[in-house]
């Protein structure tokens, strides 16, 4: 389970490991994209480490709506939009709620996924960051319907997203920057992908 404390720490973390990136999330945006991607994904989470005191007090719910506006207005680019629908569209699911068991990480995770794809007109395969975030729930929301252990069901989260990111690699982009190019990026891993991947691994982790 993850409460709202632990989610603060979450998102520290998050905002860590983004920050440490910078040369490596760049070039990949660089590769097929405009090379923002790092910039905007660091801005954002630095702009959320930033509120994090402020919301301590605020009901989870409300907590989501406050990730997915500050996402919405201080990440920007394509990211900004996508993460700020996913975060306002999940934070109903949380109303009334002071702990996300592992049930409702398997609402939350579907419903990021559908506004993702809602949002971006974006299908699994068109090599977004839908490609990390829809494999993962899928086979999370398996294990737990299948009954399996936490740990297993964490584990195929985390193998979801990363095999997922990997896989865009021999996508041939649909959607973003990366359909401009004439070889629609083949051969290059998507960047949305990548730090979807390493937003949903470090959640598996921070889940007791
Ligand atoms: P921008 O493309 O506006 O510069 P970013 O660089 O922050 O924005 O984000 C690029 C990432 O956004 C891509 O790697 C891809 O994963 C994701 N993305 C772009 N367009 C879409 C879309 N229509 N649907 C889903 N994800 C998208
Ligand atoms: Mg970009
Ligand atoms: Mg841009």
């Amino acid at each position: 389970e993850l409460r709202k404390e632990d989610y603060m720490k979450y998102l520290y973390e998050v905002a860590v490991r983004i920050h440490e990136k910078e040369e490596y999330i760049t070039e990949l945006d660089a590769e097929t994209g405009d090379g923002d991607h790092w910039l905007n994904l660091d801005t954002g989470f630095q702009k959320l480490t930033e509120k994090l005191e402020e919301w301590t007090a605020c009901s989870y719910a409300e907590f989501y709506r406050n990730i997915g506006m500050t996402m919405m207005s201080a990440m920007g680019g394509s990211s900004g939009v996508l993460y700020g629908s996913a975060y306002l569209k999940t934070s109903k699911l949380l109303e009334g709620k002071d702990v996300i068991t592992p049930e409702l990480l398997g609402d939350i995770l579907e419903g990021w996924a559908s506004a993702i794809a809602h949002r971006g007109n974006t299908k699994p395969g068109f090599k977004t960051m839908l490609d990390a975030i829809y494999p993962a729930s899928k086979r999370y929301g398996q294990a737990i319907e299948a009954g399996k252990d936490c740990k297993t069901c964490l584990g195929e989260l985390k193998r979801g997203a990363q095999e997922g990111a990997e896989n865009t690699k021999n996508m041939e982009a649909v959607r973003g920057r990366a359909s401009y190019r004439e070889d629609k990026s083949v051969g290059h891993l998507d960047p949305g992908a990548v730090t979807m991947a390493i937003q949903l691994e470090c959640l598996a982790e921070f889940i007791i």
